[in-house]
């Protein structure tokens, strides 16, 4: 019976943050041995997903992690190197035909297109400098890939030039929980929510983007917790809400600043956790003296009685969490917005106790461990700044070689940098910033003009149509390798099929890259990667590789050998000098690019419930895109009206950087003078819309609010 599988392996989904962990069932092509990985002679066919009980899903899969497997199984999957060929141009050409990459490429053995590739990069340096090279790495690989690429970037490119997809997500995020806690992880597990008493959501849509999470809250809820959802947008889980608040686009920090004067003109701050776990509370409760519901209710849109009932909820709770998502953290005032969240939960002493906390929602399955192994320029692994030269020292002698103490630039920056003429070649693995950018017009433009590009993925994606030689990567199924969740839950992933054709695992790819690069790397699995992480981070204190394959699942930090792990952290101390953690006081800013005459509608961006980011994966995943198959611009029924466009037929919308055509689709959940739109459709990129102004601290650029111009197609 051909529907009936030969195996079961268990392993972890390759979407979103919340870690599912399922099972995979496997029809093999030609047998295979018990627990090893398959070879590409045995290949195998995944027929079905089931889910595991693991710690952040209980069973539970959303339709991405039950449906979207067959993405590997895509006739456009490439099996063997590509190298351009002579005279084709660069660039996102609408009439090349990902399946047929041999009008624009011709396939090369590997050893040719490591060659050519390797030679391109180290020719530049070896003209230009260093400084002439970038990397991005991704969140979508293991910690193992992502500490080699960031190690092959500092030590064999010279520089610290890398990145990865954290920049467009959660890098606000980082830069105040860093600032703010001395940490950037979560302080506790989202599961935590079913201890709370109040839960608050804001700029997160979980019933789409982390639906597995969303179950909980939900859970929470029906168990008596008061949900409060802060969002411009409604959303499903506003059935559930106790209060669901309804903001000016642009207008959080003024409205969480409201809060603040109200927690602090009542009196409803906890003194006696201030007095032993923070410093800088005076000058916070200063800061809002002038900020008042009254004052900001003009810029938030919410109402002065609103704002005291929910302040009051939350400060006067015996055990609150805040949980926040994209909506707070791409913003130009994204790392105020975070801010704001973290004076609010120490000003009320709501953390380090069960049932409290901050978590930011993180978006791809390994963004967190991407993050934690390096992928990021101005940190080493484990958030070691890059300048101190004592924390350096310790990489250097790990690592036998000298490295750059300035800080890198990030995503959009070196886009910039291209197009400057500074940097000259780039290595991008598993990233796709030909539609993942802000302002696509200039992250394309800069794209071409790189004098050499190795694409490393599993199709020709958009960007991969940019490069010089495509190397063809394993997907997250073909893979054995480590990810770490949004819970700071390290996990272990394994290979369930054989990649196709010539395709081969990415630590391998970028081992052979780094032995061009004169780096006498002998690495012979990821389990040995794995050893010498433990040996430059501490975060992976009593995890081993032994014991994941074992136990699937370890949280970290992890204070005893054979214990769980901390779900809940800084009970006692927060890992900043002296202790405490510190409040930061923020002012309402506009944003980068205000609503006018011209263009009077605010443009947000984003993901679908069955969309996966760029949809590289779920655009070819057959019942994923046969549940959402076209580009739909979503806008409230009064605004459709006022366009005088019914649902189901075009419109244009156009900002100062580009315009798209799509079809538009009636949402009552959007708020009149705004619109949304995905971006995960080429056909109709929402970033050829989009701002790329930055925040200044995270470096995040503005998704969440661009000015906009709508008229029917
Ligand atoms: Fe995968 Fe996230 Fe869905 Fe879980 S909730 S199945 S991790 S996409």
């Amino acid at each position: 019976d051909s529907a009936v599988a030969d195996r079961t392996v268990d392993s972890v989904c390759p979407y979103c943050g919340v870690g599912c962990q399922l099972t995979y069932h496997v029809k093999d092509d030609a047998p295979h041995a018990a627990g090893s990985a398959p070879s590409n002679a045995e290949a195998g066919r995944i027929l079905f997903v089931t889910g595991r009980n693991g710690p952040s899903n209980q069973g539970r899969l959303c339709v991405k992690g039950r449906f979207g497997f067959d993405y590997p199984n895509h006739p456009a999957r490439l099996t063997r190197p590509l190298i351009r060929l002579e005279g084709v141009p660069k660039g996102v050409d609408p009439d090349f035909d990902p399946a047929e990459p041999l009008t624009h490429f011709r396939e090369a053995s590997w050893e040719e297109a490591l060659d050519l590739a390797a030679e391109g990069l180290t020719s530049l340096k070896a003209s230009n400098g260093p400084e002439a090279l970038a990397g991005f790495g991704s969140a979508k690989c293991s910690n193992e890939e992502a500490w080699l690429f960031q190690k092959l970037v500092r030590t064999g490119f010279g520089s610290n030039h890398v990145d990865h997809c954290t920049r467009l997500c959660h890098a606000s995020s980082v830069a105040a929980l860093m600032e703010c806690l001395g940490s950037g992880a979560v302080t506790a597990s989202f599961m935590q929510a079913l201890e709370a008493d109040v839960v608050v959501l804001t700029g997160c849509n979980p019933a789409v983007n982390h639906p597995v999470a969303a179950t909980y809250f939900k859970q929470a809820a029906r168990n008596g917790t008061r949900l409060i959802i802060l969002d411009p947008r409604g959303q499903a889980l506003d059935a559930y809400a106790w209060r669901s608040v309804r903001f000016t686009p642009g207008g959080d920090v003024a409205l969480l600043n409201a809060m603040l004067n109200v927690i602090v003109a009542e009196g409803l701050y906890d003194q006696a956790y201030i007095d032993t776990h923070t410093e800088g509370f005076a000058a916070l409760a200063a800061s809002v003296v002038d900020m008042t519901p009254e004052a900001m209710s003009p810029l938030c849109g919410v109402s002065p009685g609103t704002i005291r009932e929910i302040a009051r909820a939350y400060a006067t709770a015996d055990k609150a969490m805040i949980f926040w998502g994209m909506g707070i953290s791409q913003h130009t005032h994204g790392t105020d917005n975070a801010r704001c969240l973290i004076s609010l939960a120490l000003a009320c002493g709501q953390t380090g106790r069960p049932g409290t906390g901050l978590h930011p929602l993180r978006g791809q399955n390994n963004v967190q461990g991407a993050s934690d192994a390096g992928l990021i320029p101005m940190v080493l692994p484990d958030y070691q700044p890059v300048g101190d030269a004592q924390l350096r020292a310790a990489f250097e002698e790990l690592w036998n070689t000298e490295l750059d103490p300035e800080p890198g630039l990030t995503v959009v920056e070196i886009m910039d940098a291209i197009v400057a003429g500074t940097i000259k070649g780039m290595y991008i693995l598993g990233e796709n910033p030909a539609m993942s950018d802000p302002d696509l017009n200039h992250a394309r433009q800069a794209l071409a003009s790189l004098e050499h590009l190795v694409v490393q993925d599993l199709f020709v994606t958009e960007t991969a149509q940019f490069a010089d030689v495509i190397l063809p990567a394993t997907a997250w199924a073909e893979k054995d390798g480590t990810v770490t969740n949004t819970n700071r839950q390290v996990q272990m992933g394994r290979a369930a099929v054989a990649p196709p054709g010539e395709a081969k695992p990415d630590w391998w790819i970028i081992q052979e890259m780094a032995r061009r690069f004169g780096l006498g790397w002998d690495y012979a699995h990821p389990r040995e990667v794995f050893a010498e992480m433990k040996q430059g981070m501490s975060s992976l204190d009593h995890i081993s590789w032994e014991r994941l394959e074992t136990e699937d699942s370890v949280i970290y930090p992890c204070l005893a050998p054979g214990a769980p792990g901390e779900d809940v952290v800084f009970s006692d101390a927060f890992p900043r000098a002296g202790g405490k953690a510190k409040f930061s006081p923020t002012r309402p800013l506009p944003p980068d690019e205000p609503v006018d005459a011209d263009y009077p509608t605010v443009l947000t961006t984003g993901r679908l419930l069955e969309h996966w980011h760029t949809g590289a994966m779920t655009r070819r995943s057959r019942v994923l895109d046969d549940l959402e198959p076209e580009a739909a611009a979503s806008l409230a029924p009064a605004e459709l009206g006022r366009l005088g466009v019914a649902p189901g037929e075009p419109i244009t919308i156009a900002t100062r950087r580009g315009r798209i055509t799509l079809t538009a689709r009636s949402d009552p959940r959007m708020p009149e003078g705004m619109v949304f739109v995905p971006f995960a459709f080429v056909e109709a990129a929402a970033n050829l819309l989009t701002n790329p102004a930055l925040d200044p601290y995270g470096k995040i650029p503005e998704f969440k609010y661009a000015a906009c111009r709508l008229s029917p197609a």
